[in-house]
């Protein structure tokens, strides 16, 4: 488990200093800025939204490896869903990193790696900040949001 545990840091690491889709993205329709004064990770998400479907996703910011390892993963997982598939997803990676039942690992592909972040209760609000600021931009939100 511990072998377990340090390859999930690794893959946390790895995101956390080459984060993908990280950039402004030019056409983006939707975006939103997300802070958490807790941690100080403070991040813009970039959203094109075709219709129901995020055809692209990039985000700019900074914070600590996990809030940035997050946003990174999320960036990927989201590419192509739609907001019902989106909001799935979040549901799903909410209960991994708050440690209600098992989250659904197997459903959340490399997110799972999130799942150490339940014993540690202040990173939660780093885990979810890009989430929030996601779903804020999904709504078509253009204002501040802050996880406090
Ligand atoms: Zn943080």
């Amino acid at each position: 488990m511990s072998d377990l545990r340090e390859l999930y840091q690794d893959v946390i690491l790895e995101h956390s200093k080459a984060p993908r889709n990280y950039r402004e993205l030019q056409n983006a329709n939707h975006k939103a800025e997300g802070f958490n004064p807790l941690c100080g990770d403070h991040f813009t998400i970039y959203l094109d939204l075709e219709g129901d479907k995020v055809q692209d996703v990039s985000f700019q910011g900074s914070g600590c490896a996990i809030s940035k390892a997050s946003a990174s993963m999320m960036t990927q997982s989201v590419k192509g869903k739609s907001k019902e598939e989106v909001e799935r997803i979040f549901e799903r990676f909410h209960k991994l990193v708050t440690g209600e039942g098992n989250g659904d690992r197997e459903a959340l592909g490399k997110l799972a790696v999130f799942a150490g972040v339940s014993e540690f209760p202040v990173r939660v609000k780093c885990a979810t900040l890009a989430w929030h600021t996601l779903q804020a931009a999904l709504d078509g939100k253009q204002e501040k949001i802050t996880t406090e």
